[in-house]
């Protein structure tokens, strides 16, 4: 079903563990992502389904496979900890026909050596909701690690109640993070920092192979990928919600989809997570949080950056200094798309700001707040007759007249590409779960297909836009682990 070709396993071998998944007692497969199937060149239509889920679970290991457990480090919540791949199983990389590379690993397949006091299983519930998630974040133009199945286990595992087992298996680019530089730098030897440096830099970033100063340049790489990544967070409400160092991709790929959220109500302090009691991970704190994460990144480079610590502090220093700069020049610039503007200027930031305080202010629900603005006969609703808000919209109004060269149908446009009418609400998550723990799997495929085409409007979207009733909000979510 694979093309395997690993690379990773020619890293030093403090970075993995080679070992096998766990047999599992009656696989069955729960979904299968045949798009993605086709995307990657995977073939399987000469498999039953027993032969389909025995390979997607672990029973069988595929033609190729070389299963390791990574070794990682991280801080999370703030503290250093050693981790790696507790649950987790990397098969290896699968080449696609146009010769593109993906991690296909499994999670939830069992026990490693890096597993702690973990079960190393994983529950039905949180699988499916990584799987969802994921693929609507890959639907919203986010760059994301993706969902390629979720097969059952037949085994029951425990948590604050018997759970259904399940297995996922996980397509990324690459499971290279930000704690395994962590982990590299642990070592104290920099020729195992430099190997993992210039397999990186081999693996995501090609072109600076022959930078000057490699180190630095991945630096500068990885704060441009990751402000876009948190930016496009920001677009369209989601709160990762466990920004540990361990789950920051070099490859600015979203991964780890645990207690995740994609918020309601508009407010910049949204915390769903239920691990998360100071709000460290909240809605507005995120790119905070992505510049501390890289402060921890740049630390570890720190030897190959430049021999003279003191140099290299500094040299790091003002490349990390710039990630809250860059991130609120495409904050703003991605803002003023979502309010129909092509050009941003710097007074912008005021209406938007404005904007923003008054929908906190009068719990308004971020998503459909942006596409009802672009549909005149959708603000003829209650709270859009509120006097601040109408004065806001006649500045808004004002704003988009003084547009060069730009109609009123091109802001429309631009508002409609750049803002979701679908997003994966939480109680529709919390719904298709509870269906599918009860072998009820319509809701979960209804659900999937409505998050395929997420900036068209559809009829058929209709019972996803509504926000909660007040007896179907979801206030905490957890990591499920
Ligand atoms: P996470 O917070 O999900 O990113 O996971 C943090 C660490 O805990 C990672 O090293 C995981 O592999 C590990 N982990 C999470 N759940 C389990 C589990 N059930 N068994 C073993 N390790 C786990
Ligand atoms: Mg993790």
């Amino acid at each position: 079903m694979f093309n395997f070709k690993s690379s990773y396993t020619r890293l030093p071998e403090v970075f993995y563990t080679r070992l096998a998944p766990s047999i599992v007692k009656n696989p069955q497969m729960i979904i299968l992502n045949r798009r993605l199937m086709a995307d990657l060149g995977l073939e399987a239509s000469d498999l039953t389904d027993q032969e389909q889920a025995a390979l997607l679970s672990g029973n069988q290991i595929a033609d190729g496979a070389e299963p390791i457990a990574t070794a990682y480090a991280g801080h999370q919540f703030g503290h250093f900890t050693l981790l790696g791949d507790g649950r987790a199983h990397l098969l290896g990389e699968h080449i696609t026909p146009e010769g593109k590379h993906f991690d296909i690993q499994f999670k939830g397949s069992g026990r490693t050596p890096y597993a702690r006091r973990g079960d190393g299983k994983a529950a039905l519930g949180p699988m499916l909701r990584e799987y969802m998630i994921s693929e609507a974040m890959f639907a919203l133009g986010i760059p994301t690690t993706r969902s390629l199945a979720v097969v059952t286990t037949g085994e029951t595992i425990m948590r604050e109640a018997p759970l259904k087992g399940a297995v996922l298996t996980r397509v990324a680019s690459s499971h290279i993070r930000v704690g395994t530089f962590e982990f590299a730098a642990y070592q104290e030897d920099d020729a195992i920092l430099q190997k993992l440096l210039d397999y990186t830099i081999e693996r995501h970033y090609p072109d600076k192979q022959n930078a000057k100063n490699k180190a630095l340049s991945l630096l500068a790489a990885v704060i441009e990928r990751q402000t876009d990544l948190i930016t496009h967070w920001m677009r369209v409400g989601f709160i990762h919600g466990v920004m540990n160092t361990d789950n920051m991709t070099l490859s600015g790929e979203t991964i780890d989809y645990g207690p995740c959220a994609f918020m309601d109500v508009y407010n910049f302090k949204t915390v769903f997570s239920s691990i998360d009691r100071s709000g460290r991970y909240a809605y507005g704190n995120q790119s905070f949080i992505g510049a501390w994460n890289i402060a921890r990144f740049a630390e570890t480079l720190l030897p190959l950056i430049d021999p003279d610590m003191g140099k290299a502090i500094k040299m790091a220093e003002e490349m990390v200094k710039h990630f809250q700069a860059l991130f609120e020049e495409k904050w703003l610039k991605m803002m003023c798309a979502k309010f129909g503007l092509f050009e941003c200027h710097k007074a912008d930031k005021s209406l938007i700001s404005d904007m923003l305080t008054w929908m906190q202010d009068n719990f308004v629900d971020f998503t459909n707040f942006f596409r009802d603005l672009a549909h005149e006969d959708s603000l003829k609703q209650d709270t859009y007759k509120d006097k601040i808000f109408q004065d806001l919209y006649q500045r808004w109004q004002n704003r988009l007249s003084q547009e060069q060269s730009k109609s009123k149908e091109d802001a429309i446009a631009l508002m409609t590409r750049t803002n979701p009418v679908i997003i994966p609400r939480n109680h529709h998550v919390e719904h298709v779960i509870e269906a599918a723990n009860k072998s009820d799997l319509k809701p979960l495929h209804d659900f999937l297909s409505a998050l395929e085409n997420p900036y068209q409007d559809d009829e058929r979207l209709k019972p996803y836009q509504s926000p909660p009733k007040p007896s179907e909000r979801v206030f905490q979510t957890f990591c499920g682990t």
